[in-house]
């Protein structure tokens, strides 16, 4: 199984040594045509707003959405703000993935950059295993909102912190560069059970 990495800019390199760990072989994706080959893909951390300008000079916007309606996502922190119906302070454009409002660097210097241990819902310990999620923030986003499709795997200070939405995951955190590696393997459990 193949699973593509947006890797324009940002933490995808984590990201691959986190799937390498799992078993399972990265593709970094740079381009529309390297989607087909994949099952899967993950838009990593870094800077949301260099971000898009790449998705777009790259002409990758439209391939991303539609590679979306059929095959799982997983967005982590960047990559979250990226997947978001509104994003925040300030407004910005998104691939508009996951129906929820997003405000970017919203917890101040109280979290600026730090990791939480935080006790995720039942229904991620039900599909993993159980015990705290260690959530490693850097200028993290906030979760401000979150549509009816939307299901919360772990809230931290009132915030859903990890959401899915059918097969798109996702997180306001960076899984990929802490030990935590529950959110990778739901999502590639996600992957395996896509007809
Ligand atoms: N603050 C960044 C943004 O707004 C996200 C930070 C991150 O991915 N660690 O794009």
């Amino acid at each position: 199984m193949k699973i593509g990495i947006l890797s324009l800019q940002g933490d995808f390199k984590a990201h691959a040594w986190m799937l390498r760990r799992l078993g399972v072989d990265p593709v970094e994706v740079r381009q529309a045509k390297q989607l087909s080959s994949v099952a899967g893909l993950i838009l990593p951390g870094g800077e949301s707003t260099t971000m898009l300008n790449l998705i777009e000079r790259e002409n990758l916007h439209g391939p991303l959405i539609e590679f979306s309606t059929r095959f799982p996502v997983l967005g982590t922190c960047a990559g979250a703000i990226l997947m978001a119906v509104e994003v925040r302070s300030p407004a910005q454009r998104s691939l508009r993935l996951i129906d929820m409002t997003i405000e970017r660097n919203a917890y101040g210097r109280q979290i600026e950059s730090s990791i939480r241990r935080v006790e995720p819902e039942d229904n991620f310990i039900q599909r993993t295993v159980a015990g705290p999620i260690e959530a490693a923030f850097i200028r993290a986003p906030k979760i401000r909102r979150i549509g009816e499709k939307v299901t919360v795997l772990a809230a931290y200070d009132d915030a859903p912190i990890l959401v899915e939405q059918g097969h798109l995951m996702a997180a306001t955190f960076h899984p990929e560069l802490s030990n935590e590696q529950r959110i990778h393997t739901l999502f590639l459990n996600k992957i395996q059970q896509e007809p």
